[in-house]
């Protein structure tokens, strides 16, 4: 049976060590680090989300402030709210939370966000940098991950990593960060070809698809590293993986559970990035 990768305790130790690194730099500088929250609309698993996020702030020592927009809002008084975060001296990261309701231009408002409080690190800047290996913010989630793998010891340099998703918030950042640390890295996707050929050949297999259940332990190298990102709703209510659970902690050597697992790392990273912009600041 695999070893369980407990992303709450892996989170909760990092929180503290941020929280010690925030009171440091409050006491140094006289202000805490400030984020700042956008949310459009009522979608009500965004609403969990912001909350959520409000309190891990406050939990570590971070000033933390959530503007609530309504539905109806336009381009123009969405991109005069980030303008105006821009120049506020409380503030050093800016997050507008996603998705956005459908007569908005998510692109635009990424953009809008200045590189320097780009929390989420969505900006094109940002992306760019991780790209070149030269950053300064990386995208919470597989930041969280990476951080997971270093916290259980897993050596990624030489290893077959399979990242099976390609989005720009995960998969792609995520099959770069393995990269920089040296692992042989394969991306699939919808148009690969014979998945589970390529799946077993992985060390490290990250799946960030978006369908429960979807890597079954046939899938698996036996005592593969398997980090699921996966978070799908069933339709007792219950959260669920992108993994088998059952079938998959069978075969692999290691596994995160959802819930349980990645979750509580993306937010544990937005707190990092939030310190290292209030670092920013200071520095300019
Ligand atoms: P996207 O929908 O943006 O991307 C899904 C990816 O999966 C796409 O690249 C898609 O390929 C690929 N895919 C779809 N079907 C298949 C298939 N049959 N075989 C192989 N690949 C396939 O999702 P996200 O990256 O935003 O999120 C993925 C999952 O992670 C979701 O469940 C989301 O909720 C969760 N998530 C969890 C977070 C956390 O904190 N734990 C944070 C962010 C996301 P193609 O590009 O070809 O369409």
């Amino acid at each position: 049976m695999a070893h369980i990768i407990d992303g709450k305790k892996i989170a909760a130790a990092t929180r503290a060590d941020i929280a010690e690194r925030v009171a440091a730099f409050e006491k140094e500088n006289g202000f805490k680090p400030g984020l700042a929250v956008i949310i459009v609309g009522e979608n009500p698993a965004s609403q969990v989300y912001v909350r959520n996020k409000k309190k891990a702030c406050e939990d570590v020592g971070m000033y933390s402030v959530v503007i609530e927009m309504p539905e109806a809002t336009t381009q123009d008084e969405l991109m005069d709210k980030i303008e105006e975060l821009k120049n506020a001296s409380a503030i050093h990261g800016i997050l507008v939370q996603l998705p956005l309701p459908a007569h908005l231009d998510e692109e635009a408002v990424i953009a809008a966000i200045p590189p320097e409080k780009d929390v989420d690190a969505f900006h094109a800047q940002n992306t760019g940098k991780i790209m070149i290996g030269d950053y300064d913010f990386l995208p919470c989630t597989p930041a969280g991950v990476m951080k997971m793998l270093e916290f259980e010891g897993v050596e990624v340099e030489g290893k077959e990593c399979v990242v099976v998703g390609r989005s720009n918030i995960v998969g792609k950042p995520q099959a770069m960060l393995l990269l920089h640390k040296n692992g042989t890295v394969t991306i699939c996707h919808s148009r690969t070809k014979n998945l589970a050929e390529v799946t077993r050949r992985a060390d490290i297999l990250v799946v960030a698809v978006g369908r429960a259940d979807f890597i079954t332990g046939d899938m698996i190298k036996p005592g593969a590293v398997v980090i699921d990102v996966g978070m799908n709703r069933r339709e007792d209510g219950k959260l669920t993986g992108d993994v088998d659970f059952a079938s998959a902690e069978k075969v692999a050597g290691m596994i995160t559970p959802v819930p349980g697992g990645v979750g509580p790392m993306t937010i544990t990273m937005l707190l990092e990035n939030t310190l290292t912009a209030a670092k920013k600041y200071i520095n300019k």
